[in-house]
């Protein structure tokens, strides 16, 4: 779930260990997400000369209020526990830029340069890119207002929450179906909306949640209005082919288009696939030696706190490796 406005004081004033444009860091850690936080605690241990940059601390966790799937935690407010992981990679006195974006990574010579917004440029031998992802949106009125209020783009986090509830999801991939079959165990009502004709996902999935018997599919709509004060009350769809409008009452909307991974700064230095994500294998080390990826800019399926965390620890321990291998310590 979302808390609109929800803002985080991240690096505050006691923090005063500044990057430095004339070192050359063992690592550069690019993203302030569970897998560039998680890379960095790892990193520290080894004891490498880290350089952590990043617009904000907690990335995606920013834009939630509870979270029930974190090892160790039944619950946890967001907010503590960004505040925790914060805590914890700031124990390390690590360099730390905060609302600082990362415009561009580049090669040269085997080391490699990020150059920020504002033109200041840091060097490492190698990087940790953990730039985490977006969720598309559907940029239809209403969506914005109500996020966190009805408005979810995550079935794995909020699908229990809509237990025996009406709810909308809009899509008609793999996401969209697995978000119905979340919802279904939880015996909700379903309507499934795309904009597109038929469904994409893939065989096994549609056959599993068509034997559910409280799902509506509607194809060749789309939503025009995500309605509600306080909290979703329904969603204006059009017939893609009719042109009619309806208001449909529901209790939640989980809308299901697609990730946008942040990867644009490295698209040209690094392989990519067609969704534009890193290509990273189990060692989260990519094509290009010394250049490592973690979290959900990567190949890695499962977007989620816990998997991240895990990528980054698993990136933060590979460049380890990498430079001991090179004799680059
Ligand atoms: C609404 C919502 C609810 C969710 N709920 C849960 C949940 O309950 N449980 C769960 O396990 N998962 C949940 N998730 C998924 C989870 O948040 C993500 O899988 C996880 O945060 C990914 O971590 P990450 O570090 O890879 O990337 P992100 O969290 O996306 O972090 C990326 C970081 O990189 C920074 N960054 C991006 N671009 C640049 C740049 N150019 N230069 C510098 N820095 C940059 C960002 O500011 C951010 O700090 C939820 C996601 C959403 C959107």
């Amino acid at each position: 779930m979302h808390v609109p406005g929800f803002i985080l004081d991240t690096v505050s004033s006691e923090h005063s260990y500044p990057l430095d444009q004339n070192v050359l860091y063992d690592i550069l850690i690019l993203g302030g997400g569970p897998a560039a936080m998680s890379a960095a605690i790892y990193a520290a241990r080894k004891m490498l000369n880290i350089a952590f940059v990043t617009v904000d601390f907690g990335g995606q966790i920013r834009e939630t209020s509870e979270v029930e799937n974190y090892l160790g935690f039944q619950s946890i407010n967001a907010h503590d526990l960004i505040e925790r992981f914060q805590q914890h990679v700031k124990s390390f006195r690590l360099p730390i830029g905060v609302g600082a974006r990362v415009e561009a990574v580049f090669r040269n010579d085997g080391l490699f340069t990020a150059v920020m917004e504002d033109g200041l440029r840091y060097t490492a031998k190698t990087v940790i890119y953990a730039t985490g992802a977006r969720h598309r949106q559907l940029a239809v009125p209403g969506e914005k207002e109500l996020i966190g209020r009805g408005v979810t783009y995550c079935s794995i986090c909020d699908a229990p929450l809509y237990k025996d509830r009406k709810v909308m999801v809009v899509g008609g991939g793999n996401s969209a179906f697995t978000a119905a079959l979340d919802l279904s165990r939880g015996n909700a009502t379903i309507i499934l909306v795309n904009n597109a004709r038929g469904w994409q996902a893939d065989a096994i999935l549609q056959r599993q949640i068509r034997d559910y018997k409280k799902i509506e599919f509607l194809d060749l709509h789309e939503v025009v209005r995500i309605e509600g004060g306080d909290r979703v009350e329904g969603v204006t769809v059009r017939g893609r082919v009719t042109g009619e409008e309806k208001t449909v009452a529901v209790d939640g909307v989980f809308i299901e288009i697609g990730l946008l991974p942040n990867s644009d700064p490295v698209k040209n230095l690094v392989e990519l696939n067609e969704r534009g994500e890193v290509v990273v294998d189990c060692l989260c080390r990519t094509n290009i030696p010394g250049f490592f990826a973690a979290g959900d800019v990567t190949t890695i399926p499962h977007k989620q706190i816990i998997v991240a965390a895990g990528e980054g620890a698993k990136a933060a321990l590979s460049a380890h490796d990498y430079l001991v291998q090179t004799s680059r310590l």
